[in-house]
């Protein structure tokens, strides 16, 4: 598909600057024109008002001047057309290039739109098969007991919910992503935002021994409440995910410059330095084999947190160590 787009376009790059560089060449062919014959009928006026010069001589010399406006035409004709082939040859190339680059965008644009059905594709069949194998073991089993017929409920409500959380994850990565997006601000206490979601997060913080060590001062801030209380979850729950038992968990809010910086760090397992590039892009899970069997995730949390950070014009750092922990700061315009 790219590649006949590509074609068509460097012939039509090619076909403008051919149509342009014939139209100058013609006007200044008849220029040339004009100006030779112009000077052409000069010298034949002057000729024949040259009395001392004999007829015969006179014809000679006209016919030699035409013989020469003749050749001067053809020679111009001759090096438009020269100079029109290379104008020509070179903006072929120059048109493949720019076409190229035309493209490329959309073609990167189109390659990611087709990874990223993919990957959700791929996401959401997983579960799917999983629940369609244990439906179908169970009505095989014609002797199946209440208590096993529960425990297949149980195992597909599980599924169920991994598929809710993921298309709340998607319609989340669609609405932030979307170029019509309503973003209201209003300006609320940071502070006390953080604290609301804390206490979301209290029983998942509790099962693994997990404390919560706060610096957070009253700081207000004008931006969507909505998507930060979004963005502040997903970073807290990920530093719960990612530590270990008895962890230690410190937010901070601070106040530098004309931003808001919150800090969230844990002393969890850590990121390695080579997975760091990678961990805002969507279906981004980094490699360690312990954290994709343990936690259940689908590496789209950290993208929908850059998206809600981009379009309050702050920006995210990173700084992890492998079985040290992690610490992202956020920064958002007050
Ligand atoms: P996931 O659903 O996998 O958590 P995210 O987009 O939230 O997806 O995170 C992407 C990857 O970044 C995670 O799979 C994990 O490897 C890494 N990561 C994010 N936060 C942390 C953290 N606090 N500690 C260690 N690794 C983290």
């Amino acid at each position: 598909m790219f590649n006949w787009a590509k074609t068509k376009l460097t012939l039509l790059y090619i076909l403008i600057v051919s149509i342009v560089s014939i139209c100058f060449s013609l006007i200044i062919y008849r220029d040339i024109l004009i100006e030779l014959q112009k000077s052409y009928q000069t010298a034949e006026y002057k000729l024949n008002n040259q009395p001392d010069i004999y007829s015969a001589r006179r014809s000679i010399v006209l016919s030699y001047l035409a013989d020469e406006l003749d050749q001067t035409k053809k020679m111009v004709l001759f090096r438009l057309a020269l100079i029109n082939s290379f104008i020509i040859s070179l903006s072929g190339i120059a048109a493949y290039f720019l076409a190229q680059k035309t493209l490329q965008p959309i073609e990167n644009a189109v390659e990611e739109q087709k990874r990223f059905i993919s990957d959700a594709s791929h996401e959401l069949k997983t579960p799917l098969t999983a629940m369609k194998s244990e439906i179908e073991v169970t009505l095989r089993d014609k002797n199946i007991s209440l208590q096993e017929l529960k425990k297949l409920l149980n195992s597909n409500l599980e599924e169920v919910n991994k598929m809710q959380n993921l298309t709340n994850y998607l319609l989340s990565l669609n609405r932030y992503e979307s170029e019509n997006l309503e973003f209201k601000k209003e300006k609320f206490n940071l502070g006390d935002t953080v604290n609301n979601v804390l206490e979301k997060y209290k029983i998942s913080a509790k099962d693994k021994n997990i404390v919560f060590k706060l610096k957070i001062k009253n700081l207000i801030i004008r931006a969507n409440k909505t998507s930060v209380e979004e963005l502040l979850s997903i970073f807290i729950d990920n530093s719960i995910k990612y530590s270990k038992n008895n962890g230690e968990i410190y937010i901070t809010i601070k106040q530098s410059n004309k931003h808001a910086t919150i800090e969230i760090k844990d002393n969890g397992i850590g990121i390695k330095a080579s997975d760091i590039p990678y961990i805002f892009n969507r279906f981004y899970r980094a490699d360690t084999s312990r954290n994709k069997n343990e936690n259940n995730g689908y590496g789209l949390g950290l993208s929908i947190a850059k998206s809600i950070v981009d379009l309050h014009g702050g920006n995210i750092t990173t700084e992890s160590t492998p079985e040290k922990g992690t610490k992202f700061t956020i920064n958002l315009p007050l």
